[in-house]
């Protein structure tokens, strides 16, 4: 085995990246980084069926989106078929495995005959010694594993562990597809490529002693295995591709910053004294496989949203402006019909939790996303409303200099005219009919970034709808 460090992060593009497939990424990737190693990546695509090409284009946005970029080119498995398919013919010759004609219904009684004897469900071995070899007639090929004895490895997180080869199948390595399987695919990937430290979920531990079985029959050095605890959510739910809390798109669609999404997915199990901000470079250096906990871990959202907040008010106003360009771009949100958006912006920016905070408060000031609905108009008296609006409209007319004192001076005023009213009752008026929302930050600060025409075309618009009502 290779002395140095050389780590690789392996999807499948199967279904969109999920936060597990993330950790297991930035582990890999900061492991090479310490040991001044190679972190590669390669993209697992020998599924034709689950396979798609979005998944694809979205692995390679997400690692560049969170500055985890690999060292030369990607690798696909469906480019190395060839390879795969010589040495499989050669394990065949070497009766290292065999073909196997065994139909779909005959699997199918064989796992109802497991499950109803409380037996793990496994191949009963059927072809496994008659050599047999039909013409045109559908078969898989099934790699030799050891009937007797056990597996024991080293896991750099769980310590030894150990499997019976009692438990474990003659898996398949080859499909009727002429497609060769993930568990045999990763075994010859990860020895051409040289890989010292396979990083992956926990979720993959039981396929660790079926590789380390065909790794010592075809005579390859077996690599350090660091098997990472499983993810949990608050639920405590196992976090899986198929569950949207952990689909990593859903963070890009709230506004994470790639720094909140590292800095939490690090300190997921692991820890360096009681800190709890990582900047990158620290992450560097300071990771250690040693201190990653065993037991399983939870991803707090909370935490990840203060988190957030936090790298928002630190990273500089330039670095957030980009983040937020890339976000709107991701999320198809147009904002470039408001005036004065780097106004809006700079005041929003630093008082947001999330990128969607900031995109939520600009589009207050695109007329196309203004609109009162009829349910909440509903909520409002309606002779009240116009009054305080045609009050409103005049005294925000003559305003001399438009600022927020003198808005708040007006705002004042309304208070004493309406003085039977609750002064909350008073924003709330402002509020609905100025930006058509029942909760929105300081509607002072809203007025005065509308700018005088806006907020008295609105006003306007809203007397015009009371009246129709
Ligand atoms: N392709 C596998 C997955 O997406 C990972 C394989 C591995 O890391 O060994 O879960």
């Amino acid at each position: 085995m290779n002395n140095n460090v050389i780590t690789r992060f392996a999807p499948s593009p199967t279904g969109y990246l999920h936060i597990g497939n993330i950790r297991a990424a930035l582990y890999s990737w900061l492991y090479a980084k310490k040991n001044n190693g190679k972190f590669f990546l390669r993209i697992e695509d020998t599924d034709l069926l689950r396979n798609n090409q979005k998944y694809i284009d979205y692995i390679f946005y997400v690692l560049e989106w969170l500055g985890l970029y690999w060292d030369d080119k990607p690798i696909y498995q469906s480019n190395r078929i060839d390879l795969y398919k010589e040495i499989i013919l050669d394990m065949l010759n070497k009766n290292l495995a065999y073909k196997c004609y065994c139909s779909e219904k005959r699997l199918v009684k064989i796992r109802k005959y497991c499950l109803l004897n409380k037996l793990k469900p496994r191949y009963d071995n059927y072809c496994r010694d008659k050599n047999l070899n039909f013409k045109n007639k559908s078969y898989v090929i099934r790699f030799k594993n050891p009937l007797t004895g056990n597996i024991l490895f080293k896991d750099l997180v769980f310590n030894k562990v150990k499997f019976n080869n009692s438990e474990l199948n003659d898996f398949i390595i080859l499909r009727s597809n002429g497609l060769p399987t993930y568990n045999f695919c990763v075994v010859i990937d990860d020895y051409y490529m040289n890989i010292t430290h396979v990083i992956r979920g926990e979720d993959h531990i039981s396929n660790t002693p079926k590789q380390i079985n065909l790794i010592k029959y075809l005579n390859f050095y077996i690599p350090n295995y660091v098997h990472l605890p499983i993810i949990l959510n608050e639920k405590g739910k196992k976090l899986s591709k198929r569950n949207s809390s952990s689909n990593i798109k859903k963070y890009l669609e709230y506004g994470f910053l790639p720094e909140a999404i590292l800095n939490s997915l690090l300190r997921l199990g692991w820890s360096y004294k009681n800190n709890e901000i990582f900047h990158i470079h620290e992450m560097k250096y300071l990771f250690d496989l040693k201190n990653i906990k065993k037991s399983s871990c939870i991803l707090n959202f909370k935490k990840l949203i203060w988190i957030n907040k936090y790298y928002i008010s630190k990273l500089s106003y330039n670095k957030i402006q980009l983040y937020f360009k890339n976000f709107l771009l991701f999320n198809n949100i147009n904002i470039s019909n408001i005036n004065n958006i780097s106004e809006i912006i700079s005041y929003i920016c630093y008082r947001s939790f999330l990128l969607k905070d900031i995109s939520n408060f600009c589009l207050l000031f695109d007329d196309n996303y203004y609109l009162l609905k009829k349910n909440d108009l509903s909520k409002f008296d309606k002779d009240i409303s116009i009054k305080i609006l045609i009050f409103f409209k005049k005294k925000i007319f003559i305003i001399s200099m438009w600022n927020i004192d003198n808005i708040n001076k007006i705002i004042f005023e309304l208070f004493k005219k309406f003085y039977f009213l609750n002064k909350n009752k008073i924003y709330k008026y402002l509020r609905f009919f100025i930006t058509g929302k029942i909760v929105t930050p300081s509607i002072s600060m809203i007025i005065f970034l509308l700018k005088k025409n806006k907020v008295i075309y609105r006003i306007n618009y809203s007397i015009k709808k009371l009246f129709n009502n």
